[in-house]
Protein backbone atom coordinates (compact mmCIF):
# COMPACT_ATOMS: atom_id res chain seq x y z
CA UNK A 1 0.00 0.00 0.00
CA UNK A 2 1.55 3.26 -0.49
CA UNK A 3 1.66 6.31 1.64
CA UNK A 4 -1.31 8.78 0.77
CA UNK A 5 0.84 12.40 1.61
CA UNK A 6 -1.92 15.54 1.11
CA UNK A 7 0.70 18.47 0.97
CA UNK A 8 -1.79 21.78 1.72
CA UNK A 9 -0.13 24.75 -0.59
CA UNK A 10 2.53 24.30 -3.13
CA UNK A 11 4.44 27.19 -1.71
CA UNK A 12 8.17 27.64 -0.74
CA UNK A 13 7.34 24.58 1.77
CA UNK A 14 4.78 22.66 -0.22
CA UNK A 15 7.38 22.73 -2.94
CA UNK A 16 10.11 21.45 -1.39
CA UNK A 17 8.69 18.54 0.68
CA UNK A 18 6.90 17.02 -2.48
CA UNK A 19 10.06 17.38 -4.64
CA UNK A 20 11.98 15.70 -1.54
CA UNK A 21 9.47 13.05 -0.58
CA UNK A 22 9.33 12.21 -5.10
CA UNK A 23 13.18 12.04 -5.10
CA UNK A 24 13.45 9.72 -1.89
CA UNK A 25 10.42 8.00 -2.13
CA UNK A 26 8.24 8.11 -5.46
CA UNK A 27 7.44 4.42 -6.06
CA UNK A 28 5.78 4.53 -2.22
CA UNK A 29 3.62 7.73 -2.44
CA UNK A 30 0.60 8.81 -3.40
CA UNK A 31 1.37 12.53 -2.60
CA UNK A 32 -1.42 14.98 -3.93
CA UNK A 33 -0.54 18.34 -3.46
CA UNK A 34 -3.23 21.37 -3.19
CA UNK A 35 -3.16 24.97 -4.55
CA UNK A 36 -5.50 27.29 -5.43
CA UNK A 37 -3.54 28.90 -7.62
CA UNK A 38 -2.40 28.33 -11.23
CA UNK A 39 1.52 29.34 -10.48
CA UNK A 40 4.02 29.72 -8.11
CA UNK A 41 6.26 33.09 -7.77
CA UNK A 42 9.18 34.07 -5.18
CA UNK A 43 7.85 36.23 -2.41
CA UNK A 44 10.78 38.48 -3.73
CA UNK A 45 9.50 38.60 -6.98
CA UNK A 46 6.78 41.06 -5.92
CA UNK A 47 9.81 43.59 -5.33
CA UNK A 48 10.83 43.30 -8.66
CA UNK A 49 7.50 43.30 -10.38
CA UNK A 50 6.39 46.32 -8.12
CA UNK A 51 9.74 48.57 -9.33
CA UNK A 52 8.86 47.56 -13.18
CA UNK A 53 12.19 44.84 -13.02
CA UNK A 54 10.29 41.99 -13.84
CA UNK A 55 6.59 41.02 -15.79
CA UNK A 56 4.05 39.15 -14.28
CA UNK A 57 4.91 36.47 -16.65
CA UNK A 58 8.54 36.03 -16.47
CA UNK A 59 7.94 36.20 -12.29
CA UNK A 60 5.10 33.13 -12.39
CA UNK A 61 5.91 29.53 -12.36
CA UNK A 62 3.02 27.56 -14.05
CA UNK A 63 2.14 24.30 -12.06
CA UNK A 64 1.42 22.50 -14.97
CA UNK A 65 4.71 21.72 -15.28
CA UNK A 66 5.35 19.36 -12.14
CA UNK A 67 6.09 16.07 -13.33
CA UNK A 68 7.34 14.21 -10.17
CA UNK A 69 6.89 10.29 -9.53
CA UNK A 70 4.06 10.10 -7.13
CA UNK A 71 3.36 13.23 -7.14
CA UNK A 72 -0.22 15.10 -8.74
CA UNK A 73 -0.99 18.69 -8.36
CA UNK A 74 -4.78 19.61 -7.93
CA UNK A 75 -5.39 23.52 -8.43
CA UNK A 76 -8.64 23.85 -6.12
CA UNK A 77 -9.51 25.77 -3.29
CA UNK A 78 -9.18 24.40 0.33
CA UNK A 79 -12.63 24.92 2.17
CA UNK A 80 -12.39 22.82 4.87
CA UNK A 81 -9.44 20.98 7.22
CA UNK A 82 -10.24 18.33 9.95
CA UNK A 83 -6.50 17.66 11.97
CA UNK A 84 -7.99 15.23 13.90
CA UNK A 85 -9.67 12.42 11.15
CA UNK A 86 -6.74 14.19 8.38
CA UNK A 87 -9.57 15.01 5.80
CA UNK A 88 -9.42 18.05 4.14
CA UNK A 89 -12.02 19.40 1.80
CA UNK A 90 -11.86 21.56 -0.61
CA UNK A 91 -14.06 23.39 -3.85
CA UNK A 92 -14.19 20.47 -5.65
CA UNK A 93 -14.04 16.96 -3.69
CA UNK A 94 -12.77 15.41 -0.50
CA UNK A 95 -9.01 14.27 1.01
CA UNK A 96 -8.10 11.23 3.12
CA UNK A 97 -4.38 11.44 4.36
CA UNK A 98 -2.49 8.79 6.21
CA UNK A 99 0.04 11.98 6.93
CA UNK A 100 -1.47 15.19 6.23
CA UNK A 101 0.73 18.55 5.41
CA UNK A 102 -0.09 22.35 6.70
CA UNK A 103 2.03 24.55 4.01
CA UNK A 104 -0.33 27.54 3.57
CA UNK A 105 1.90 30.31 4.29
CA UNK A 106 0.02 33.57 5.99
CA UNK A 107 -2.25 35.90 4.72
CA UNK A 108 -3.04 39.49 5.16
CA UNK A 109 -5.56 41.23 7.60
CA UNK A 110 -5.56 44.90 6.37
CA UNK A 111 -8.94 45.68 8.12
CA UNK A 112 -6.50 45.60 11.33
CA UNK A 113 -5.13 48.39 10.32
CA UNK A 114 -7.78 51.36 10.54
CA UNK A 115 -7.62 53.41 7.26
CA UNK A 116 -4.94 50.94 5.36
CA UNK A 117 -6.90 49.55 3.04
CA UNK A 118 -9.04 53.05 2.01
CA UNK A 119 -5.78 55.41 2.07
CA UNK A 120 -2.29 53.27 1.84
CA UNK A 121 -1.20 50.41 -0.45
CA UNK A 122 -0.12 46.99 0.62
CA UNK A 123 2.54 45.42 -1.46
CA UNK A 124 2.96 42.12 -0.24
CA UNK A 125 0.21 40.48 -1.78
CA UNK A 126 0.63 39.80 -5.50
CA UNK A 127 -2.30 42.16 -6.58
CA UNK A 128 -1.01 44.92 -4.44
CA UNK A 129 2.71 44.70 -6.14
CA UNK A 130 1.01 44.91 -9.38
CA UNK A 131 -1.07 48.12 -8.20
CA UNK A 132 1.89 49.75 -6.87
CA UNK A 133 3.63 49.31 -10.25
CA UNK A 134 0.74 50.58 -12.03
CA UNK A 135 1.01 54.06 -9.82
CA UNK A 136 4.89 54.84 -8.53
CA UNK A 137 5.08 55.94 -12.30
CA UNK A 138 2.72 58.69 -11.85
CA UNK A 139 4.66 59.81 -8.74
CA UNK A 140 6.42 62.72 -9.42
CA UNK A 141 7.13 64.39 -6.08
CA UNK A 142 5.97 63.72 -2.29
CA UNK A 143 6.73 61.80 1.07
CA UNK A 144 6.33 57.97 0.71
CA UNK A 145 6.26 56.09 3.80
CA UNK A 146 7.04 52.79 4.08
CA UNK A 147 5.82 51.25 7.18
CA UNK A 148 5.18 47.98 8.84
CA UNK A 149 1.69 47.66 10.97
CA UNK A 150 2.67 44.65 13.38
CA UNK A 151 4.94 41.51 14.11
CA UNK A 152 5.23 38.88 12.94
CA UNK A 153 6.13 39.72 9.24
CA UNK A 154 7.39 38.15 6.25
CA UNK A 155 10.96 38.61 5.49
CA UNK A 156 12.48 40.93 7.75
CA UNK A 157 14.70 42.49 5.66
CA UNK A 158 11.57 43.12 3.05
CA UNK A 159 10.53 46.93 4.18
CA UNK A 160 14.51 48.03 3.93
CA UNK A 161 14.62 46.70 0.65
CA UNK A 162 11.73 47.92 -0.41
CA UNK A 163 13.03 51.54 0.73
CA UNK A 164 16.25 51.17 -0.78
CA UNK A 165 14.77 50.17 -4.38
CA UNK A 166 12.39 52.92 -4.28
CA UNK A 167 15.11 55.49 -4.07
CA UNK A 168 17.02 53.66 -6.80
CA UNK A 169 13.44 53.63 -9.04
CA UNK A 170 12.83 57.56 -8.16
CA UNK A 171 16.35 58.11 -9.06
CA UNK A 172 15.92 56.27 -12.12
CA UNK A 173 12.66 58.57 -12.94
CA UNK A 174 14.29 61.74 -12.43
CA UNK A 175 11.97 62.96 -9.69
CA UNK A 176 14.05 61.93 -6.08
CA UNK A 177 15.03 65.41 -5.22
CA UNK A 178 11.50 66.22 -4.83
CA UNK A 179 10.53 62.84 -3.07
CA UNK A 180 11.10 62.27 0.63
CA UNK A 181 11.62 58.47 2.06
CA UNK A 182 10.58 57.04 5.22
CA UNK A 183 10.98 54.14 6.72
CA UNK A 184 9.09 53.08 9.36
CA UNK A 185 9.77 49.59 11.13
CA UNK A 186 8.95 47.78 14.61
CA UNK A 187 12.75 46.95 15.60
CA UNK A 188 15.75 48.54 16.55
CA UNK A 189 17.81 47.88 13.97
CA UNK A 190 16.87 47.01 10.87
CA UNK A 191 17.93 43.38 10.86
CA UNK A 192 18.15 42.45 14.76
CA UNK A 193 19.92 39.64 15.05
CA UNK A 194 23.16 40.88 12.68
CA UNK A 195 25.07 44.03 13.90
CA UNK A 196 26.72 43.58 10.12
CA UNK A 197 23.62 43.94 8.08
CA UNK A 198 22.18 46.57 10.00
CA UNK A 199 25.30 48.68 10.45
CA UNK A 200 25.30 47.98 6.38
CA UNK A 201 21.80 49.15 5.96
CA UNK A 202 22.04 52.52 8.29
CA UNK A 203 24.36 53.51 6.18
CA UNK A 204 22.66 53.03 3.15
CA UNK A 205 20.00 54.64 4.02
CA UNK A 206 22.40 57.98 5.42
CA UNK A 207 23.75 58.10 2.29
CA UNK A 208 20.26 57.64 0.01
CA UNK A 209 18.81 60.08 2.71
CA UNK A 210 15.94 58.06 3.55
CA UNK A 211 14.78 58.69 7.08
CA UNK A 212 14.49 55.57 9.38
CA UNK A 213 12.15 55.53 12.42
CA UNK A 214 12.78 52.69 14.16
CA UNK A 215 11.03 51.47 16.60
CA UNK A 216 7.65 52.26 15.76
CA UNK A 217 4.34 50.83 14.06
CA UNK A 218 1.60 52.25 11.91
CA UNK A 219 -1.82 52.29 14.09
CA UNK A 220 -4.22 53.73 11.69
CA UNK A 221 -4.13 55.87 8.53
CA UNK A 222 -6.31 58.71 7.94
CA UNK A 223 -7.13 58.63 4.52
CA UNK A 224 -8.59 61.98 3.89
CA UNK A 225 -5.79 64.11 5.80
CA UNK A 226 -3.01 61.76 4.28
CA UNK A 227 -1.55 61.40 7.85
CA UNK A 228 -0.07 58.09 9.39
CA UNK A 229 -0.61 57.50 13.12
CA UNK A 230 2.15 55.46 14.26
CA UNK A 231 2.36 54.10 17.71
CA UNK A 232 4.16 56.40 19.68
CA UNK A 233 1.67 58.60 18.73
CA UNK A 234 3.37 60.45 16.00
CA UNK A 235 1.87 62.06 13.03
CA UNK A 236 3.72 61.65 9.93
CA UNK A 237 2.02 63.25 6.88
CA UNK A 238 2.26 61.44 3.47
CA UNK A 239 1.56 61.15 -0.18
CA UNK A 240 2.45 57.96 -0.92
CA UNK A 241 1.97 54.84 2.19
CA UNK A 242 3.55 51.72 1.12
CA UNK A 243 2.44 49.23 4.06
CA UNK A 244 3.47 45.81 4.93
CA UNK A 245 -0.23 44.20 6.95
CA UNK A 246 -1.21 42.16 9.58
CA UNK A 247 -0.19 39.05 8.67
CA UNK A 248 -2.45 35.71 9.60
CA UNK A 249 -3.26 31.77 9.43
CA UNK A 250 -5.47 31.85 6.12
CA UNK A 251 -8.95 31.40 7.54
CA UNK A 252 -9.54 27.48 6.27
CA UNK A 253 -6.13 27.11 9.08
CA UNK A 254 -8.43 29.16 11.85
CA UNK A 255 -11.64 27.67 11.25
CA UNK A 256 -9.80 24.25 11.47
CA UNK A 257 -8.38 25.30 15.31
CA UNK A 258 -4.94 24.63 14.71
CA UNK A 259 -3.48 27.62 15.15
CA UNK A 260 -2.93 28.75 18.72
CA UNK A 261 -2.00 32.43 19.69
CA UNK A 262 -2.59 33.10 15.83
CA UNK A 263 -0.10 30.34 14.53
CA UNK A 264 -0.19 26.40 13.98
CA UNK A 265 2.36 25.01 17.29
CA UNK A 266 4.59 22.77 15.66
CA UNK A 267 7.26 20.56 17.55
CA UNK A 268 10.72 22.90 17.05
CA UNK A 269 12.63 19.75 15.98
CA UNK A 270 9.95 17.56 13.68
CA UNK A 271 7.57 20.06 12.64
CA UNK A 272 5.02 17.48 14.03
CA UNK A 273 1.77 19.44 15.23
CA UNK A 274 -0.14 18.02 18.28
CA UNK A 275 -2.60 15.81 15.79
CA UNK A 276 -1.26 12.01 15.08
CA UNK A 277 0.24 12.40 11.31
CA UNK A 278 -0.19 16.04 10.67
CA UNK A 279 2.83 18.49 10.19
CA UNK A 280 2.75 22.28 9.40
CA UNK A 281 5.62 24.06 8.10
CA UNK A 282 6.81 27.61 6.79
CA UNK A 283 4.70 30.63 7.25
CA UNK A 284 1.60 29.11 9.06
CA UNK A 285 3.55 27.39 11.62
CA UNK A 286 5.06 28.75 14.98
CA UNK A 287 8.48 27.77 15.64
CA UNK A 288 10.86 30.62 16.76
CA UNK A 289 12.42 31.38 13.51
CA UNK A 290 11.58 34.51 11.02
CA UNK A 291 8.59 33.88 7.89
CA UNK A 292 10.95 33.63 5.06
CA UNK A 293 10.79 30.86 2.37
CA UNK A 294 14.47 29.77 3.39
CA UNK A 295 13.26 28.84 6.76
CA UNK A 296 10.19 27.11 4.88
CA UNK A 297 11.93 25.64 2.58
CA UNK A 298 14.70 24.45 6.05
CA UNK A 299 11.53 23.20 7.57
CA UNK A 300 10.32 21.24 4.50
CA UNK A 301 13.52 19.07 4.73
CA UNK A 302 12.90 18.78 8.45
CA UNK A 303 9.63 17.41 7.90
CA UNK A 304 10.37 15.19 4.85
CA UNK A 305 13.48 13.41 6.94
CA UNK A 306 11.09 12.23 9.79
CA UNK A 307 8.36 10.88 7.37
CA UNK A 308 10.75 9.12 5.55
CA UNK A 309 12.39 8.24 9.16
CA UNK A 310 8.67 7.10 9.83
CA UNK A 311 7.90 5.14 6.56
CA UNK A 312 11.30 2.86 6.93
CA UNK A 313 11.09 2.55 10.61
CA UNK A 314 14.42 4.02 10.88
CA UNK A 315 15.61 6.76 13.64
CA UNK A 316 14.97 10.19 12.76
CA UNK A 317 17.99 12.06 12.52
CA UNK A 318 17.49 15.82 11.27
CA UNK A 319 16.11 17.94 13.68
CA UNK A 320 15.34 22.03 12.45
CA UNK A 321 18.54 23.60 13.25
CA UNK A 322 17.16 27.31 13.23
CA UNK A 323 19.52 28.50 10.58
CA UNK A 324 19.02 30.11 7.05
CA UNK A 325 20.34 32.53 4.61
CA UNK A 326 18.34 36.05 3.55
CA UNK A 327 19.50 37.89 0.83
CA UNK A 328 19.13 41.69 0.98
CA UNK A 329 18.88 43.86 -2.18
CA UNK A 330 20.72 47.39 -1.70
CA UNK A 331 19.77 48.03 -5.58
CA UNK A 332 19.87 46.69 -8.84
CA UNK A 333 23.26 45.76 -8.93
CA UNK A 334 24.50 45.16 -4.89
CA UNK A 335 23.01 42.28 -3.05
CA UNK A 336 23.95 41.38 0.53
CA UNK A 337 23.45 38.35 2.36
CA UNK A 338 22.89 37.54 6.00
CA UNK A 339 23.26 33.85 7.79
CA UNK A 340 21.41 33.80 10.65
CA UNK A 341 21.17 30.92 13.54
CA UNK A 342 18.01 31.04 16.00
CA UNK A 343 18.85 28.10 18.02
CA UNK A 344 22.40 27.90 18.92
CA UNK A 345 23.28 30.52 21.33
CA UNK A 346 21.11 31.64 23.94
CA UNK A 347 19.59 34.85 21.33
CA UNK A 348 20.22 34.93 17.69
CA UNK A 349 23.36 35.71 15.98
CA UNK A 350 23.58 37.11 12.26
CA UNK A 351 26.59 36.89 10.12
CA UNK A 352 26.60 39.70 7.44
CA UNK A 353 28.22 39.09 4.03
CA UNK A 354 28.77 42.80 1.91
CA UNK A 355 26.63 43.54 -1.20
CA UNK A 356 28.44 42.82 -4.19
CA UNK A 357 27.81 41.83 -7.68
CA UNK A 358 28.50 38.22 -6.41
CA UNK A 359 26.29 38.03 -4.53
CA UNK A 360 23.42 38.98 -7.38
CA UNK A 361 24.48 35.96 -9.45
CA UNK A 362 24.65 34.03 -6.18
CA UNK A 363 20.65 35.22 -5.66
CA UNK A 364 20.01 34.12 -9.19
CA UNK A 365 21.12 31.11 -9.31
CA UNK A 366 19.57 30.79 -5.82
CA UNK A 367 15.79 31.52 -7.63
CA UNK A 368 16.81 29.04 -10.62
CA UNK A 369 18.21 25.89 -9.02
CA UNK A 370 14.34 26.02 -7.17
CA UNK A 371 12.69 26.59 -10.23
CA UNK A 372 14.61 23.59 -11.77
CA UNK A 373 14.23 21.66 -9.08
CA UNK A 374 10.44 22.22 -8.14
CA UNK A 375 8.85 22.45 -11.77
C1 LIG B 1 7.81 41.32 -0.56
C2 LIG B 1 8.33 40.01 -0.05
C3 LIG B 1 9.67 39.70 -0.18
C4 LIG B 1 10.17 38.49 0.29
N1 LIG B 1 11.50 38.19 0.14
C5 LIG B 1 11.99 37.02 0.59
C6 LIG B 1 13.38 36.69 0.43
O1 LIG B 1 14.15 37.46 -0.14
N2 LIG B 1 13.82 35.52 0.95
C7 LIG B 1 12.98 34.64 1.60
O2 LIG B 1 13.44 33.58 2.04
N3 LIG B 1 11.68 34.93 1.77
C8 LIG B 1 11.15 36.08 1.27
N4 LIG B 1 9.83 36.37 1.43
C9 LIG B 1 8.99 35.48 2.25
C10 LIG B 1 8.54 34.22 1.52
O3 LIG B 1 7.90 34.53 0.30
C11 LIG B 1 7.60 33.42 2.40
O4 LIG B 1 8.10 33.36 3.71
C12 LIG B 1 7.46 32.00 1.86
O5 LIG B 1 6.81 32.04 0.62
C13 LIG B 1 6.72 31.11 2.84
O6 LIG B 1 6.57 29.84 2.29
P1 LIG B 1 5.31 28.95 2.69
O7 LIG B 1 5.47 27.68 1.94
O8 LIG B 1 5.15 28.90 4.15
O9 LIG B 1 4.05 29.76 2.15
P2 LIG B 1 3.75 30.33 0.69
O10 LIG B 1 4.95 30.30 -0.17
O11 LIG B 1 3.05 31.63 0.91
O12 LIG B 1 2.71 29.26 0.10
C14 LIG B 1 1.43 29.09 0.63
C15 LIG B 1 0.54 28.56 -0.49
O13 LIG B 1 -0.72 28.20 0.07
C16 LIG B 1 -1.74 28.52 -0.86
N5 LIG B 1 -3.02 28.66 -0.15
C17 LIG B 1 -3.31 29.46 0.89
N6 LIG B 1 -4.61 29.29 1.27
C18 LIG B 1 -5.13 28.35 0.43
C19 LIG B 1 -6.41 27.73 0.31
N7 LIG B 1 -7.44 28.02 1.14
N8 LIG B 1 -6.58 26.81 -0.66
C20 LIG B 1 -5.58 26.47 -1.51
N9 LIG B 1 -4.35 27.03 -1.44
C21 LIG B 1 -4.13 27.95 -0.49
C22 LIG B 1 -1.27 29.83 -1.48
O14 LIG B 1 -1.87 30.02 -2.75
C23 LIG B 1 0.25 29.63 -1.55
O15 LIG B 1 0.68 29.17 -2.82
C24 LIG B 1 9.30 37.57 0.93
C25 LIG B 1 7.93 37.86 1.04
C26 LIG B 1 7.45 39.06 0.53
C27 LIG B 1 5.96 39.34 0.65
Amino acid sequence: MKLGIVVLGAGFGGLELSTILSERMGKNIDLTLIDQNDSFYFGFSKLDLMFGRRSAKAVKHSYSSIVKQGVSFHQETITAIDPESRRVTTDKGIYQADILVVALGADYNLEATPGLAEGGNEFYSFAGAERVREILPGFKKGHVVVGVTSTPFKCPPAPSETALMLHEYLSHQGVRNSCKISLVIPFTLPIPPSLGSSKALLKAFAERDINYIPENMLESIDPLQKIAHLDDGTELPFDMFLGIPEHVVPEVVSQSGMAVHGWIPVDQKSFKTSYPGVYAIGDVASVGVPKAGMFAEGAARVAAESIIAEFNNDQFLLPFNGRGSCYIQFGLDQVGRVDVDFFSGSSATGIYHEASEALVDEKASFESSRRERWF
